[in-house]
């Protein structure tokens, strides 16, 4: 059964990968150009990020919060690039929504740097249905073809924003404001110094820390994490690099980045109070859907004491029986997930909305948005030594195991099971769909009791560090 599932996924991959293009491509942005980009841009003023704000929610309510390429839940609003080497222009084409894992892939040099590499390359492989040899020679291609891009002097063309201005609802304001941030973003900064040091920082280790950023703590003269871990962050608040720096949030930010690069620099988390977790009466949530028509296939909780439920719906009346017995569970109590905010709450309140039900007033927990990383300052207590916060990632560097029998393994892979299963009523599939299910739940349970360990041992710990 197994065998003839991996089979049959093969199949699936081998198709899309080499009829098209690549699911996956790597896409080294040319290193003039680095940190030239919306994403980036959005850290200058309040205005660019309300309008950075407006893109990645139509673009994330386009694929109902899930990422395009595996429809695991997204993170990353990605700028699709076209370049024309003739004339040295980067013109933009458009979005495209994708989790951690899948952006690192077109940033595999970006991973390379911060170590996550051969993690990210074995992705890049799987997900294209490439072999090792095929896959070794395209980054190489590509690396090769961002040597020959990075001796370019780039244009850029945004051009694609004020034809698509109404679907963004972009005002004339907005345009003519982005106009000037990206004017005034090209000089300095790639032609910076500290930007090409920054390139190469063992700083992009630390989270929070992106190349503007880390080119910025270069300037302050700070260059290893060491540095950064023993930085005052009132003192380098004042350094002039940090102070006339067009990155509101930075100067905000710094205690926690500080905490991080300890964090990353040791090795271990650090937990400076105890952590605001989900009351213990809360359910945990883990959905699976269909982003493009919102409609959930698994409904699957676990309830407080350990025990797993799953709803599996075919049919939209199957459906809305499971979503009612959610929304039933959700009143009573708390429903805590990992990354709901930005992918399941989405796609369950619009197929709650289809049934006539709505999922307003309940309470939700989202562990990722709520404890581990809500880049806020005053609600940030627990620090992780991790780049990459995912589910997968984190449940890991906790000792989470993936059991051997394990056939799905993203959301893309669900999502095709799914439709087979209704193609073929193949009992086996379906297990498997479920099974997928309940391994994240598993996972988040998992993140939550070390979590509630560390909150309980924070005060021993601290006492530990006084004394010494
Ligand atoms: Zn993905």
């Amino acid at each position: 059964m197994i065998d003839r599932l991996l089979e049959m996924f093969h199949f699936d991959f081998l198709h899309l990968g080499r009829s098209k293009r690549l699911r996956l491509p790597i896409e080294l942005v040319p290193s003039p150009l680095w940190g030239r980009s919306l994403s980036h841009f959005s850290g200058e003023d309040d205005r660019t990020r309300e309008i950075w704000g407006k893109i990645r929610g139509v673009e994330l309510t386009r694929t109902g919060g899930r990422c395009e390429v595996c429809a695991e839940k997204a993170e990353v609003v990605h700028e699709k690039w076209e370049y024309d080497d003739e004339h040295w222009l980067q013109r933009l084409t458009g979005f495209e929504v994708l989790c951690r894992p899948c952006s690192n892939v077109h940033h595999l040099g970006f991973s390379i740097k911060t170590g996550a590499g051969s993690e990210v390359f074995e992705r890049f492989v799987r997900i294209n249905a490439l072999s090792r040899n095929e896959a070794e020679r395209l980054m190489k291609e590509a690396f090769e073809l961002w040597e020959k891009r990075s001796a370019g002097r780039w244009m850029q063309d945004f051009g694609f924003l004020s034809q698509n201005a109404e679907r963004y609802g972009l005002t004339a304001d907005d345009l003519a404001h982005l106009e000037v941030v990206v004017r005034n973003a090209g000089k300095g900064l790639s032609g910076d110094q500290a930007y090409h040091e920054a390139v190469e920082s063992e700083l992009l280790r630390v989270p929070l820390i992106g190349y503007a950023r880390a080119a910025i703590l270069t300037e302050a003269g700070i260059r290893t994490v060491r540095e950064l871990e023993e930085a005052d962050p009132e003192v380098l608040r004042s350094n002039p690099a940090v102070a006339k720096s067009r990155d509101p949030s930075f100067p905000i930010q710094l205690p926690m980045v500080v905490e991080y690069a300890r964090a990353v620099h040791e090795e271990r988390v650090i937990v400076d109070g105890e952590l605001a977790l989900p009351p213990p009466d809360s359910v945990l949530v883990d959905l699976e859907y269909d982003p493009e028509r919102s409609f959930v296939f698994v409904v699957g909780v676990m309830m407080p004491g350990g025990e797993v439920k799953q709803w599996f719906s075919e049919n939209e009346k199957q459906e809305r029986e499971a979503v009612e017995e959610l929304i039933a569970l959700c009143s009573k109590n708390t429903c805590t997930g990992y990354s709901l905010y930005s992918a399941d709450l989405p796609t369950l309140s619009k197929s709650a909305a289809r049934h006539g039900l709505s999922i307003e007033g309940l309470r939700f927990f989202d562990v990722f948005y709520d404890v581990l990383f809500t880049e806020n300052p005053r609600r940030q207590r627990v620090y992780l030594p991790l780049k990459d916060m995912g589910l997968k990632s984190v449940s890991e560097f906790f000792g989470y195991r993936e059991p051997p029998d394990i056939v799905i393994r993203d959301g893309l892979a669900a999502l095709i099971a799914f439709y087979r299963f209704l193609r073929t009523k193949d009992m086996g599939i379906k297990e498997q769909i479920l099974k997928y299910n309940r391994y994240d739940l598993e996972r988040t349970a998992l993140v939550l009791k070390e979590l509630a360990r560390l909150s309980k041992d924070w005060e021993k710990s601290t006492a530990w560090r006084q004394r010494e």
